[in-house]
């Protein structure tokens, strides 16, 4: 990247400046613009060290809410999570039921290796959704 993109590019990010109490994480000197993932290819943008909160810097200029912190982990951050972690889970708990067939076939062991694969995906989608895991289910 050259020197004039670079500032042209800083310039068009009003919320480095007008921050509303968050603070971006960096990489290196510059604010991570791929912190918050928005869900698909696109939307990308900052995110608060602090409260967690971000948003997709395509769809936005500015952060809509104040930073509280990060007394309340209610933010618009906690609650994508959330979003992004329930179709995970019923993807996963899908291919659990399509590999398992008819369950009067299945012998218990089966069945209790379907329960543990269900339960060990419901907790992998909880952590994900408490922002524990940055990975996937
Ligand atoms: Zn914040
Ligand atoms: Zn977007």
């Amino acid at each position: 990247m050259t020197a004039p993109a670079a500032v042209s590019a800083r310039e068009g990010r009003r919320y480095e400046v007008e921050t509303r109490g968050h603070e971006w994480q960096r990489d290196g000197e510059a604010i991570d613009i791929f912190a918050y993932q928005g869900g698909g290819d696109y939307h990308n943008g900052p995110r608060c060290v602090k409260c967690g909160y971000g948003f997709c810097q395509h769809c936005q200029s500015l952060p809509d809410e104040d930073c509280d912190g990060g007394a309340a982990r209610t933010t618009a951050a906690a609650k994508q999570r959330m979003a992004d972690a329930a179709p995970q889970l019923l993807d996963g708990m899908q291919a659990i039921a399509l590999r398992c067939g008819d369950p009067l076939t299945m012998t218990p062991a089966q069945l209790q290796d379907a329960l543990y694969a269900v339960h060990e995906m419901a907790v992998a989608a909880l952590r994900l959704a408490r922002g524990e895991t940055g990975g996937d289910l």
